[in-house]
């Protein structure tokens, strides 16, 4: 067995103003990478930039990442870290300006190098990147993972390095002002994270005890989603922070594991019909459990999480994210290209066949 998170990680109330000085030592000036508009909202790139000021470190804005980001737009803002001379990064925001960050650390230390660096197998440098997460759901503050969108694969893929945060700053009171979709769809990716990590060939005890810690969170966190959802009131601050340490997690499962088919397939609805990452792999989690041949393993799973039946899990999550639209040509593309993704088929702990996908699609409540 092994284990190794290399991120320094705090969770907690006004994290980023607490560990201001985390950054002393990061180097002269910070490239913040954040979308168009939740890092501002969230008030998190101020404390960012606050907590740099405190520090005397300058910084230069990248707020151009879009959901899914894609090679292009990291390179275009690695053009830019480097022409503004930051010598490290910092990620504020969902899992796309996180995954982004890694992937432009990467290419900013290695100028001479084209994009083509992001898919090579190689050993490579690549400049510190700090993780300052406003959703709870992919733990990319605590993963060495960045997925980005290929254009031209009209697909999405992680990159063939393995960056971990040096720190994680995680403010659980970020996720207050995340409208429900944003919520519930990660909430559910962290969930997937913690299925995928779980139940994968190279599960061992140490993943499993992350799992199973985090699933008792999740597992609390969950119907006060939908519960919250239903009579349209606030959720209460203890739930933010469950939601964010289950999330924190499962990126240090899926860190040591992978994930598998949910995640695989999840990319092609994400790709070719916008649906958001978390809600997308949601859609597979059920059949991904049915499909696993110790039915006794599952059912301590689905303990771990107060829920009695498979059944239950698929109803909670159909309240969580609702149904996709797959049309039969749809399906039969997303079956022939699961079957030729090896690295996600190597994690899926029994013997997957056309036959078996087909399953993953019929009598599926998420699927209309
Ligand atoms: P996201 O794509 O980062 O953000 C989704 C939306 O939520 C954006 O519109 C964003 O606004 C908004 N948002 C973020 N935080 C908010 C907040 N606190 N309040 C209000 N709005 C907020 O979503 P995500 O699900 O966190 O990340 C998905 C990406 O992560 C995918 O590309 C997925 O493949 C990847 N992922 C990575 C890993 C890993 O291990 N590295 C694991 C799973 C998934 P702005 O655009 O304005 O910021
Ligand atoms: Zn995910």
């Amino acid at each position: 067995m092994n284990f190794f998170i290399p991120t320094q990680i705090f969770n907690e109330t006004d994290c980023v103003a607490k560990h201001a000085s985390i950054f002393a030592n990061a180097g002269q000036k910070a490239l913040l990478i954040t979308g168009r508009s939740s890092a501002v909202k969230t008030g998190a790139l101020t404390h960012v930039t606050d907590a740099l000021t405190s520090q005397g470190i300058t910084w230069c804005l990248f707020d151009q990442i879009e959901e899914n980001p894609s090679v292009e737009t990291v390179v275009a803002a690695a053009d830019f870290g480097k022409a503004e001379g930051a010598d490290f990064v910092i990620g504020i925001g969902g899992g796309s300006p996180l995954d982004a960050s890694k992937a432009i650390a990467l290419l900013m230390a290695n100028p001479d190098c084209g994009r083509e660096i992001l898919y090579k197998k190689a050993t490579l440098s690549h400049l510190p990147v700090y993780a300052v997460p406003t959703t709870a759901g992919t733990g990319s503050e605590a993963t060495p993972y960045a997925i980005l969108t290929l254009h031209d694969a009209k697909t999405k893929r992680g990159i063939a390095h393995r960056i971990f945060p040096v720190a994680a700053l995680v403010d659980p009171t970020y996720l207050t002002i995340a409208p429900q979709p944003v919520l519930h769809n990660t909430a559910v990716d962290a969930f997937g994270h913690l299925v995928e990590s779980y139940f994968n060939r190279g599960t061992t005890l140490y993943n499993q005890m992350l799992c199973e810690y985090a699933l008792k969170l999740w597992g609390d966190a969950a119907p006060a989603l939908v519960a919250a959802a239903k009579e349209n009131i606030a959720l209460s601050g203890t739930t933010y922070v469950l939601l964010s340490n289950a999330s924190t997690m499962a990126g240090m499962a899926i860190s040591h594991t992978g994930t598998s088919i949910p995640h695989g397939l999840s990319y092609f609805l994400t790709y070719e019909h916008g649906i958001a990452h978390g809600k997308a792999v949601g859609t597979f989690l059920v059949p991904y459990l049915r499909a696993y041949p110790n039915q006794d393993e599952v059912a301590y799973f689905l303990t771990l999480l107060g829920i009695d039946t498979l059944d239950e899990l698929e109803a909670l999550l159909l309240a969580l994210i609702g149904t996709v639209t797959v049309t039969d040509e749809d399906r039969s593309r997303y079956i022939t290209s699961m079957l030729s993704n090896q690295a996600k088929l190597a994690n899926c702990p029994y013997t997957v066949t056309e036959e078996l996908l087909r399953t993953y699609f019929a009598n599926n409540a998420l699927i209309a």
